[in-house]
């Protein structure tokens, strides 16, 4: 049965409104090639008017603004869209599987971890008023100083296509939660289920303003953002070439920066695994999500002594994965989102089979599929370390194999790339995991998995992969900033200037 997609417009000042130029995008299902509906396209001036209702919202009426408000009555509202959320799941993944060609399964599981970010960042707002006032010591006893945590200010939050209502979670609740008001510009490619965060932010009577949501195209509406001089920080998650420019907007009014971007992660398997549980988290950590994480383990490397056998499992396991439709029941690997993905992730197959790689399976559009932006689950081997599959993210369904001999080489075939977001080591030899954990120059190392995430623990890469975590703590403090408050006590003239009252005898 076909969802019907709600027409929104964009969401400032705690209302709907038309974008200043009247334009609109189609939105396409990636499993069937059709229009399914439009979203609004922001441009600079949309961006303005969010920027200056988020700065009203920030200090609007005064005692009583999003900002100086407890932590506990921000963390109302945010308990709040976490019900609404949780109402809405079953629709909510319906819509962004038809929208980004997510499996429905796999997005019902977004929806719960949304509604968890939100609850969680509630409770961190909650615990946050307590920590105000933190005491630092000082080795002079006439000072006493205290820190404050305030809200930096109005944030820009520019979100990717994947994960498209997570990704905003990540960044909205921990910005409402310190007290930011915030702009979020989501890709324009799944834009659908930010607009209904709108909706529950409008239901919830989270006060105007607090959260503005525009949807438009990067260059339109997210450049603006980057570099409004009335916006405090930005927080970026996508490619590390738009993170790039993006940093290079900020700078232009040295307003602080998070970069999640891209990543080329490996995962290495030694030659002590259980072969079937080793073969099912190496395939989760590079096909679930359609291939299209940013932390995919798509590098496999392999100890020797096992990679033929392995190997031929992976193709035996990749086989059997179900590719339909995402709305299908079971499906398990539905369309990359866009036809320009689509295109993108066969130009890297046909380079890496010119380049002399061997397709071990998948490569091509699966037979029965004759629409749709859909790639086979594909494992790739004979690759070499300067082979663009190898060095490059795809951002799809296709795995790299290379194997090693020594645990020394393994590590720095894993090292030798530009990104550093995850790494997953798997090895029943533990002492052998924490080594080469220790190694790895990544920001997410997982032993004897690959891929689970929780908003407890702290997420961000290093290198070409980024700077700053998300989640946990981490999260929050990348939303507040300290202020040092150092009072001076005692009832004695401080003395350093003669006073010229009583000249000294
Ligand atoms: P992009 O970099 O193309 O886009 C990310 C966001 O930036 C989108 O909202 C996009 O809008 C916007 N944008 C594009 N151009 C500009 C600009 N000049 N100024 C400001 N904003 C702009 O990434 P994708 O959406 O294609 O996402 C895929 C990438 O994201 C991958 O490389 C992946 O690794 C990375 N990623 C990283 C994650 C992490 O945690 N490290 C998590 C998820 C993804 P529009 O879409 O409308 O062009």
């Amino acid at each position: 049965m076909a969802i019907p997609i709600p027409s929104r417009m964009l969401f400032i000042d705690g209302e709907w409104r038309e974008p200043v130029n009247k334009k609109r995008i189609t939105i396409i299902n990636p499993s069937t090639e059709e229009i399914i509906g439009d979203i609004p396209a922001a441009t600079a001036e949309d961006v303005d008017i969010a920027v200056n209702a988020a700065r009203r919202a920030l200090s609007r009426n005064k005692g009583r603004d999003w900002a100086s408000a407890s932590g506990a009555h921000r963390a109302k509202y945010l308990r709040a869209i976490a019900a609404k959320i949780t109402e809405r799941k079953s629709e909510l993944a319906k819509l962004e599987a038809i929208d980004c060609g997510k499996p429905l399964d796999e997005a019902a599981w977004d929806m719960d971890d949304v509604a968890g970010c939100f609850e969680y960042y509630a409770d961190l707002a909650e615990a946050l008023d307590a920590k105000q006032k933190a005491p630092v010591s000082l080795p002079m006893q006439t000072f006493k100083c205290h820190i404050l945590k305030e809200p930096i200010g109005v944030v820009g939050l520019i979100t990717p296509w994947n994960y498209p209502l997570l990704m905003a979670a990540w960044k909205v609740a921990p910005a409402l939660a310190a007290g930011c008001t915030a702009i979020l510009k989501p890709s324009e490619l799944a834009s659908v289920t930010c607009l209904e965060l709108a909706e529950a932010c409008r239901e919830v009577g989270l006060p105007p303003g607090v959260l503005n949501i525009l949807t438009g195209l990067g260059p339109e509406a997210g450049a603006p953002l980057a570099s409004h001089p009335h916006v405090d920080k930005i927080a970026f998650t996508g490619s590390t070439a738009t993170g790039s420019k993006v940093m290079s907007a900020a700078a232009q009014t040295t307003k602080p920066v998070t970069l999640e971007l891209g990543g080329k992660s490996p995962i290495l398997v030694f030659d002590d695994v259980d072969l079937d549980k080793a073969a099912e988290w190496t395939l989760f950590g590079c096909f679930w999500t359609n291939g299209q994480i940013c932390s995919a383990t798509s590098r496999l490397l392999v100890q020797e002594s096992i990679a033929t056998e392995f190997v031929d499992r992976l193709v035996k396991w990749t086989k059997n994965i179900k590719i339909s439709d995402p709305m299908e029941e079971g499906c398990r690997l539905g369309p990359v989102v866009s036809a320009g993905q689509y295109e993108k992730v066969m130009q890297f197959i046909s380079t890496a089979k010119r380049e002399g790689a061997t397709i071990l399976c998948g490569g091509d559009r699966p037979q029965h599929l004759k629409k749709g932006y859909f790639v086979e689950p594909t494992i790739i081997t004979d690759v070499t370390t300067s082979m663009q599959i190898w060095r490059e993210e795809v951002f799809g369904p296709v795995l790299s194999v290379k194997t090693f001999s020594t645990e020394d080489e393994a590590i720095e075939l894993a090292n030798n790339t530009h990104y550093g977001l995850g790494a997953a080591v798997l090895s029943e030899d533990l002492e052998r995991c924490e080594r080469v954990t220790k190694a790895l120059e990544a920001g997410i190392v997982w032993v004897n998995c690959s891929q689970p995430c929780f908003c407890q623990a702290p997420w961000g890469g290093n290198k070409r992969s980024g700077f700053g975590r998300e989640l946990g703590e981490w999260g929050l403090d990348n939303y507040l900033s300290l202020k040092q408050v150092t009072q001076y006590t005692s009832n004695e003239p401080w003395g350093w200037y003669p006073s010229p009252e009583k000249p000294k005898l």
